[in-house]
């Protein structure tokens, strides 16, 4: 978390990601949104398309969270009027700094008409992801997405690639806010997994009932007396 200045080790999260984002691509794939995932390999590995990085996060955001909640003084929890969408540099080393489009034209990061294709992308990611997760009882607060360019010959085109989890997401139970994401890390308030476990259990990727580790939050929180 925080470029890695926080650090932990959770145990089964990367199996949790790598079956939460093959359900994500592939269903994005199915509404013609294209993508670098081609299949899980196993628990904790997947085949993708090999593709150049465009050096950009596209952070999409619905509700004020993080950051922004932070730079702009608005509560966290506050509808946006409209969605936001936002870039970062990535670089680790300044930190991801936010970056405006006139930043990647002047030093050509994308291309025009591949920032129109990321930003068109990024809304139809965010359209479908924010109906899928409603139907689920979640609220899709924010999100990260990375893009990458697909060469055929020359030409390269544009499509979604990275990981779409609990990770680089902001998911809020619909009606607690019980935060279902990486935030439960960054804020030390525990039960990561359980969290983790429960979105992959609303979007029907893990078995109902009979799985003892599949806890839900309100036996964690028992457990550690809260
Ligand atoms: N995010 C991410 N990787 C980053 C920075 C942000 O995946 O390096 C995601 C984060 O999980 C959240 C959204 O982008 O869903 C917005 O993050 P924000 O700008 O609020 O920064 P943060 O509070 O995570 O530092």
């Amino acid at each position: 978390a925080f470029n890695a200045q926080k650090k932990g080790t959770i145990n089964g999260k990367g199996v949790l990601n790598n079956r939460i984002s093959e359900h994500i691509f592939t269903m994005l794939d199915a509404i013609g949104v294209p993508n670098h995932f081609i299949r899980r390999l196993n628990m904790r590995e997947q085949l993708i398309r090999q593709v150049e990085i465009v050096p950009i996060e596209v952070v999409v955001r619905n509700i004020a969270a993080g950051s922004l909640s932070k730079r702009l003084g608005i509560e966290e929890g506050t509808k946006l009027p409209r969605t936001i969408i936002e870039y970062y540099y990535k670089d680790d080393a300044l930190g991801d700094p936010m970056i405006s489009d006139e930043h990647i034209a002047a030093f050509g990061w994308a291309s025009q008409e591949e920032m129109h294709d990321i930003s068109d992308l990024a809304i139809r990611v965010n359209d479908f992801l924010s109906g899928l997760f409603a139907g689920i009882g979640i609220k899709l607060v924010d999100f990260k997405l990375e893009f990458g360019r697909l060469f055929d010959n020359d030409f390269g085109r544009i499509i979604l690639a990275d990981e779409i989890s609990p990770d680089g997401c902001r998911l809020w139970d619909t009606e607690t806010n019980e935060r279902l994401d990486k935030d439960r890390f960054r804020r030390d308030l525990g039960g990561e997994v359980e969290a983790y476990q429960e979105v992959a259990r609303r979007l029907g990727l893990l078995p109902e009932g009979g799985d003892h580790s599949v806890l839900d939050l309100d036996s964690h929180r028992k457990r550690r007396g809260k």
